[in-house]
């Protein structure tokens, strides 16, 4: 029934129709690639950020955040080797000029764009860093980058945090935020885009003594990492990872898995987990003169130490999610679009409807919307027939909807209609918070 290629325009259709995601700079015709996360996309996207930040950061004793600047040290760039080596080979039609990551052709013979044979340049390599100048004058001198990844900022602060946080060996430190990359060939949706945020993790561990001793970290992040895949809803058997072969690994990694999702355009990476090995701090060390080790508390050893990397996209953990929650049913004949997200995902917890307009109704029903609505995200809606109210809501995922109908005036309740299940119950408009409190919480 669900066609694939139609479900990718479905999804894209329900986020702009129900406030998820719009089209970038819409009225000016809009601007190829670029999205705005809308009312409920801000949702969804903050209970993913927040529940990353609580799981990773607030409940371990190992971890410590940072919000680092976007536009930081050219040198950085230098001694990453992003300056040098952070580039996708890149090739022109002849033809039409259209230009395209020759790794993403499906054929070097025809041109996707205009169909020219034998049209394309040879491929030269393309700076995938957006450029741009501080102060007044464009002059190279003054030539700075808008990062195109969040590590960076964690390495070079590494001093910092460590002076700071005194914390031993291995810890890590996460970082959540905006990186820019300047894609040859962006898509699919909010997939790849040139502007996207990320949630990324360095995880400091001491010098391996033997071959693969750094392995056992590995490991663990890996199955962290598909803890947390779960967490959000995510099948496991939608997931393929992708051991990446040692000669396509980036310049700084000795191992790397992708996390690849069954997109309906296809399997693609979501996230990655990355040995670094002591790459970026040596490299750091190297170029800014600062030594950048730890001092064992213990032995008095100094060392660099190691790093596993796990990185995910917040982008297309949004795209995954909504893929993997959104469902069509059929009841009593009629069609029905439901996102099942996970309750702690959900941008709105509870709806509540009165059954008409009737001022007597309205007064009992904002009285609860406005007693819950202190501790859980709530919307109050009454206009339409409740049907249509109900669809609205199981289309961006509530799971709780409460009907206040002329009986509530008598009984001093409500009816608690479950997302999923369409199961209703009635309960006493007094318990209605701590009902939701082990629901919800
Ligand atoms: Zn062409």
């Amino acid at each position: 029934m669900e066609n694939k290629d139609n479900k990718m325009e479905k999804i894209v259709s329900l986020c702009k129709r129900r406030g998820f995601i719009f089209p970038g700079s819409e009225i000016y015709g809009g601007m190829a690639n670029s999205y705005d996360y809308g009312p409920l996309g801000v949702e969804l996207k903050n209970n993913i950020k927040q529940g990353w930040w609580k799981r990773f950061v607030h409940q371990r004793t190992d971890m410590v955040g940072i919000d680092a600047a976007l536009i930081m040290n050219t040198k950085v760039w230098e001694a990453s080797g992003h300056l040098d080596n952070f580039s996708d080979p890149l090739v022109e039609c002849k033809k039409c000029h259209a230009r395209f990551r020759e790794d993403h052709l499906k054929s070097k013979d025809k041109c996707p764009e205009c169909g020219a044979k034998k049209s394309f340049t040879a491929s030269k390599q393309f700076n995938m860093m957006f450029k741009t100048f501080i102060g007044p004058a464009e002059e190279s001198a003054n030539v700075a980058y808008l990062r195109p990844e969040t590590a960076q900022s964690i390495f070079i602060n590494f001093k910092n945090i460590l002076n700071f946080s005194r914390k031993r060996i291995p810890f890590g430190v996460a970082q959540i935020g905006k990186a820019f990359r300047n894609e040859i060939t962006p898509g699919n949706f909010i997939f790849r885009t040139r502007e996207f945020e990320q949630m990324e993790i360095e995880y400091f561990i001491p010098v391996p003594k033997k071959d693969k001793d750094w392995n056992k970290y590995f490991e663990y992040w890996r199955d962290e990492m598909k803890k947390w895949i779960q967490e959000l809803g995510i099948d496991l058997k939608n997931i393929h990872e992708l051991e990446i072969p040692k000669k396509e690994l980036a310049h700084y990694s000795k191992r790397t898995i992708d996390f690849e999702y069954k997109f309906p355009f296809g399997q693609d990476e979501l996230y990655g987990l990355a040995y670094r090995t002591d790459f970026d701090l040596k490299n750091h060390t190297k170029f800014s003169g600062e030594k950048l080790e730890y001092i064992d508390p213990e032995t008095g050893e100094k060392y660099i130490p190691h790093v596993i990397e796990p990185s995910l996209g917040v982008d297309r953990t949004v795209l995954a999610i909504i893929l993997e929650a959104y469902s069509e049913e059929e009841v009593k004949g009629e069609p029905r679009v439901v996102l099942k997200l996970p309750v702690w995902l959900a941008p709105i917890k509870i709806a509540i409807l009165p059954l008409s307009k009737k001022e007597e109704l309205s007064k009992v029903a904002h009285k609860v919307y406005e007693d819950l609505n202190q501790e859980f995200i709530c919307e109050y809606d009454e206009t339409q027939s409740i049907g249509k109210r109900y669809r609205r809501q199981d289309e961006i995922g509530t799971p709780y909807c409460i009907t206040v109908d002329f009986e509530s005036l008598n009984d001093k309740a409500v009816t608690i209609r479950e997302r999923d299940s369409m199961k209703q119950e009635r309960i006493k408009i007094g318990e209605l918070k701590d009902y939701f409190k082990n629901k919800i919480e």
